[in-house]
């Protein structure tokens, strides 16, 4: 329907234009004509209105053979133009409406044809963008959910197994409804901690940036997981600090990032081991590291590590107690705040994480 309205309209104004210079050609040709004649006629010394009269006709007729072969022709011709070019328009937007019904039906797979490089090539190459952009949100939304359904599970089983004992009287009331309240604080920081994901992923963290300086900082984090490292035998040590340093960060989510860290290296540091916090000045930001004489983190492991719920073991990092999106959590916030965070990792030797944060 489409094509037929832009082939009628490109041909119309075809034809318009071809009339136009019919008519033109018309009206120019025997004044320009007879202009030529009267010279003509002087220099031959004729003035016989006779000849003067034939010239006219002999013109009056090749002008009118000549538009009666040309112009089929030329309308021939306008048609066949006007033909690709409304084949190109037509087939462009039926390919684009083809593509958003597609969308509109959740298949993101697909990808419209770019022929060349007009405008019509880069509306096909932004739509194929915007596609490429919601599979990647597609996938993304798909694996979370799954990841959520599977973390779900297993304090949830837990719960199931822990509910029957008590039903059959295998686990005294007491011990059972200790078990029970821990997967349920479980299940709490998981679902607290994907929200906080989820806003960081929107980029919609709120942040209350002031100056804080590290010492208060390191200390503050100290207090809360010395009795958590001295519990499991592994040392908490604090390097010494340059003088004074202070970040320009939000306290709290500073106190969130440390002590997913601390937790982490805690829980893969064996008895025996130690943890040092230590913190480094650079020209804009400073570097804070948490290192520690753990189990170390595979080499084949270490590119995966920030993403959501990616375990290097899973069986030993469920086993003990991790929701898996700490580090996701860790490196969001760090970002949020204007700084980057990575690791070294040796297995056997230990790892290494560090994050900056603005200088105040
Ligand atoms: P989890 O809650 O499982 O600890 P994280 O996002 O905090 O989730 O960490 C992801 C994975 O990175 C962990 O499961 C563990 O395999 C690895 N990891 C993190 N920190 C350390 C560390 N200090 N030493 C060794 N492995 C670590």
């Amino acid at each position: 329907m489409m094509f037929v309205r832009l082939f009628i309209t490109h041909w119309l104004v075809a034809l318009v234009a071809l009339v136009a210079l019919l008519a033109f050609a018309e009206w120019l040709a025997p004044r320009f004509y007879r202009s030529h004649l009267e010279q003509m006629m002087t220099l031959m010394g004729s003035q016989s209105l006779e000849l003067r009269s034939d010239l006219e006709r002999g013109l009056r007729s090749t002008l009118t053979t000549a538009w009666l072969a040309s112009l089929p022709l030329a309308g021939l011709l306008a048609g066949l133009m006007a033909w690709l070019a409304s084949r190109r328009i037509s087939q462009s937007v039926r390919q684009l409406a083809q593509g958003s019904r597609a969308i509109a039906l959740g298949q993101y797979q697909n990808r419209l044809k770019v022929q060349g490089d007009d405008e019509l090539a880069s509306l096909a190459q932004d739509f194929n963008r915007m596609t490429e952009a919601l599979e990647k949100v597609e996938q993304h939304r798909t694996e979370l959910l799954s990841s959520v359904a599977h973390e779900l599970r297993t304090p949830l089983s837990a719960l199931q197994g822990y509910s029957e004992a008590l039903a059959d009287g295998v686990l005294p009331p007491e011990q059972a409804a200790a078990h029970i309240e821990r997967e349920v604080r479980a299940m709490g920081r998981l679902i607290d901690d994907l929200a906080l994901v989820s806003r960081i992923e929107a980029q919609a963290v709120e942040l209350h940036p002031q100056v804080v300086a590290v010492e208060a900082a390191f200390q503050e984090a100290l207090e809360r997981y010395a009795t958590a490292f001295e519990a499991c035998g592994v040392a908490l040590k604090l390097n010494p600090l340059p003088s004074s340093v202070a970040l320009w960060a939000d306290p709290l989510r500073l106190q969130q990032v440390l002590s997913n860290l601390l937790s982490n290296a805690l829980r893969y540091t064996p008895a025996g081991g130690e943890v040092v916090l230590s913190a480094s000045l650079q020209s804009h930001h400073v570097r804070i590291c948490v290192c520690d004489t753990g189990v170390g983190i595979p080499l084949e492991h270490q590119p995966r590590i920030f993403e959501r719920f990616y375990r290097a073991d899973p069986a030993r990092s469920r086993h003990t107690g991790g929701s898996g999106v700490g580090l996701t959590i860790a490196k969001g916030l760090v970002e949020a705040m204007g700084g980057q965070m990575g690791f070294e990792s040796e297995v056997g030797k230990g790892s290494c994480f560090w994050f900056t944060l603005p200088r105040a």
